[in-house]
């Protein structure tokens, strides 16, 4: 390592120490850049580059005062990183979840910005969310720890600023219930100061589906690449929420086949694959139930569940992690490679833990592609969805999806050209990271300090 990266890498671990998050998904990309970073060390060392790229510009931390239906209070912690704006305005999801604290705000925030900057669109960093359970929670608990969270959130937004969507624990009812706050205080209807909004009030067709296609998409093109299709893979998923929802049903489409799901609760093997949109809507269904279990999904289908177990010792064709951060660990890691399983596509931000990551990496025969380049979509459609509000227009579901489609192939496209170019090979993941590192870095040199 060089030693200016080095010295950055020591005193983050210095600083950061207590944000294990954070300091683990910075510390993996000044792993995979390092080739890039060779070539122009002394250049970024006189600007200081790194250490600006690796803090956020900006962190909001509030409370969020709500009362619950018995009429008690509660005080929720929330955040928002502002992480990088020299591609264009903040832009990144909120997440509602009891894990959410500062360390896990900032790491969103971080593969956020590099994860936008690959789409090629000109949207910055940045992420956000709050402790708030949501389950459990009625619909009206729901509104009321929304309209607190905009009103403290509310100032530091809008359409040229920062752009919040959604992510765990926020969907659209939460991006309804935060835009109709939103609107109330700011006194205009600034359509594109949200996005994941409802298709009823300046929302993007394809949005809910996106991040799912959009993986299946990024698949795709890995899949080509190996004179191969999806026609007949069998694919390992977890989680059962949007992402999960959509690499369902693009991947039944492409001829594909899901066969697991999970929750906190274990995984479901369903040999047939969820392939139906009876199974389509069962996902909804159990998703809006708020109880976050799939074990539901067994009884209905009749197939197996595996409780307190994860869908990673399934041997499959495709694992496609979708559920959250550090899901994967060693063991995990492991058996995706001793079941031969060939592709590794994450659409979840940061699944695996650095040693699953570096294993997996590392492995000949497992084909590996980077949450912020294969995880992309759903910001993808986000950033069109801004497009459509500006132009004052609606695209068709058609329009969208091959958009999406052309934006997920120019992401495979430049990460496989950066490995390439600093003779990694076919590494996605280190090509992606440095793709992104490119364009941030040259924005921000010819933005002055
Ligand atoms: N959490 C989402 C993502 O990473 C949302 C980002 C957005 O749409 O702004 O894709």
């Amino acid at each position: 390592m060089n030693e200016y990266v080095a010295r950055v890498s020591a005193a983050l671990r210095q600083r950061y120490a207590d944000e294990p998050e954070y300091l683990q998904a910075v510390q993996s990309w000044l792993e995979m850049i390092g080739p890039a970073l060779e070539a122009d060390a002394p250049l970024y060392e006189r600007l200081d580059l790194l250490t600006r790229m690796v803090e956020p510009e900006r962190m909001l931390s509030f409370t969020v005062p709500w009362m619950d239906d018995q009429g008690i209070a509660h005080t929720g912690h929330g955040y928002r990183v502002q992480f990088n704006s020299a591609i264009g305005p903040y832009k990144g999801g909120l997440r509602f979840h009891p894990s959410v604290d500062r360390s896990v705000v900032k790491f969103l925030g971080f593969e956020q910005t590099y994860k936008n900057a690959l789409t090629g669109l000109p949207i910055g960093g940045a992420s956000g969310g709050a402790d708030f359970d949501p389950r459990g929670k009625s619909d009206r608990e729901i509104m009321r720890f929304c309209q607190s969270f905009m009103t403290a959130l509310y100032r530091h937004i809008g359409s040229d600023t920062d752009i919040p969507a959604g992510d765990i624990g926020v969907g659209a009812r939460e991006i309804g219930y935060l835009f109709g706050q939103y609107k109330r205080l700011s006194g205009r209807t600034e359509s594109s100061a949200l996005t994941g909004k409802g298709l009823t009030y300046g929302g993007s067709k394809i949005r809910q589906e996106a991040a799912g296609f959009g993986t299946v998409y990024f698949l795709a093109r890995m899949l080509e690449r190996q004179g191969e299709t999806l026609e007949g893979k069998r694919l390992a998923v977890s989680g059962f929420g949007n992402m999960s929802w959509g690499v369902c049903r693009k991947s039944a489409e492409l001829g594909g086949r899901v066969v697991t799901l999970s929750g906190p609760d274990g995984y479901v093997y369903d040999p047939d694959g969820v392939t139906t949109q009876e199974k389509f809507d069962f996902m909804l269904a159990l998703r809006t139930s708020g109880q976050d279990r799939i074990e539901p999904y067994a009884e209905r289908f009749g197939v197996q569940f595996f409780p307190g177990k994860k869908p990673w010792e399934v041997a499959v064709d495709v694992a496609v992690p979708c559920a959250t951060e550090n899901e994967i660990d060693v063991e995990d890691a492991v058996a995706i490679v001793a079941n031969d399983v060939r592709y590794y596509v994450e659409a979840a931000n940061m699944p695996a833990t650095a040693e699953a990551l570096r294993l997996l990496r590392l492995s000949p025969r497992v084909l590996t592609a980077g949450s912020k380049a294969s995880g992309s979509g759903g910001v993808v459609v986000s950033a069109l969805e801004m497009v459509q509000n500006s132009i004052r227009y609606s695209w068709s579901r058609k329009e969208v999806d091959s958009r999406l489609r052309a934006t997920m192939s120019y992401i495979y496209d430049i990460s496989a050209a950066a490995a390439e170019e600093y003779d990694l090979g076919y590494d996605l993941i280190a090509g992606s990271d440095i793709a992104a590192f490119k364009k941030i870095a040259a924005a921000m040199i010819a933005q002055g300090l």
